[in-house]
């Protein structure tokens, strides 16, 4: 059975934003969440297809993977972009949920305790990098600013180490509810900012927070192959949680330096050559300089001004797999601007000897030839 496309599953266009699939998925997921629709298969079916196509599209690197490969690119199982070690690991359903379901189904079981236990926060950490390392990966040190568990206290944010006592307020479940209508709403309790318990005798080092801020140096791994925003997923390294909780992620943003005269076309390298009037009528071996060393580049009898000539596996290496792109050099015939007398003698001689039929052609037939030519 062929799967529907992830987009159409969400009812969003290919250039959606962020905040357009959460949503759109948003929408989906209220209307075919299983607690509201007890005993619908279809529903139910609806409603893990939405978040599955929202589990992949709302992660950068999964999204570009399908953008670039459908389905095959994040496999069955939802698994990112081949990435392996640090980078595996997909987003975590529970996080959506809690993230989008917290409050909306709330409204059933208010008998729960609320927890102190807090997911710690992702961090992001924007790290440019040379355009040759994004070609051939590299390993870079850096340091970042976290919240790690507090020593003083092992986390508990008391001094005493007990830990913190049920708040009086809301009898520990973190909300009061009172009624309005046929409605039972809920607010977060103000004396424990909804955590349900409070420290009475804060820990001095990190006043009853349970962490505290440290400087960390972490060791990137740049695969090769990288393009312009390409995130790398650390899970876990983010911070610490609150009271044990567990970490958040730390993603490094990384975003490459332009290059003097490479540009990259996907995983093929770009850069114009001027070659001379000689060298493209009779043909030519030049050395030119990829990004890897010297090439040599063969310049056939007849080259036509803009001719594109490919040097097979110069480009870029591709991230998943051995292979690498190609360099595409374009070479540009330069018609002097100034002729000594011997050389003006030699081009007078030429033209003696060629005939060119100076007679109009339309534009877009010059197109077609061009491409005859080139
Ligand atoms: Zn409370
Ligand atoms: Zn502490």
């Amino acid at each position: 059975m062929s799967k529907a496309d992830y987009y159409e599953v969400l009812g969003v266009s290919r250039d959606a934003s962020d905040q357009e699939l959460k949503s759109a998925y948003r929408k989906l997921a209220m209307k075919y969440h299983p607690d509201r629709n007890p005993g619908d298969h279809a529903a139910e079916e609806k409603f893990k297809e939405a978040s599955e196509a929202y589990q992949v599209l709302s992660d950068a690197e999964k999204r570009a993977a399908y953008d670039r490969y459908g389905h095959a690119g994040v496999g069955a199982a939802g698994q990112g972009g081949g990435f392996g070690g640090p980078f595996a690991g997909s987003v975590d359903l529970g996080d959506i949920f809690g993230d989008l379901f917290g409050e909306m189904f709330n409204m059933g079981g208010g008998q729960q305790r609320a927890s102190r236990q807090r997911r710690g926060e992702d961090l992001r950490y924007d790290l440019t990098i040379e355009f040759e390392d994004a070609m051939f990966g590299i390993e870079r040190e850096i340091r970042i600013r976290r919240r790690e568990s507090c020593e003083a206290c092992h986390g508990t944010g008391s001094a005493s180490g007990k830990g913190p006592s049920t708040c009086p307020q809301c009898q520990g479940r973190g909300q009061l509810r009172y009624q309005q209508g046929f409605f039972s709403v809920a607010r977060t309790c103000s004396a424990c900012g909804g955590t349900g318990s409070i420290v009475t005798d804060p820990c001095t080092v990190c006043r009853g927070e349970t962490r505290v801020t440290k400087e960390i140096k972490l060791n990137v791994k740049v695969p090769a192959g990288v393009e312009e925003g390409t995130r790398i997923r650390y899970g876990g390294e983010g911070d610490a949680g609150r009271a044990g909780g567990p970490s958040g992620d730390l993603y490094v943003v990384l975003s490459i330096r332009p290059h003097d005269f490479f540009e990259r076309s996907g995983y093929d390298l770009h850069c114009v050559i001027p070659i001379s009037f000689p060298q493209a009528a009779l043909g030519a071996e030049i050395e030119i300089p990829a990004i890897d060393g010297p090439v040599t580049l063969k310049i056939p009898e007849g080259t036509q001004s803009g001719k594109e000539l490919r040097i097979r596996g110069r480009g870029v290496p591709h991230l998943n797999d051995k292979g690498r792109g190609d360099l595409v050099v374009q070479v540009i015939v330069q018609i002097p601007r100034k002729l000594n007398r011997a050389q003006r003698d030699l081009v007078a001689k030429l033209a003696e000897t060629m005939s060119v039929e100076n007679k109009p052609t339309s534009p877009s037939l010059l197109d077609k030839m061009k491409d005859l030519f080139s």
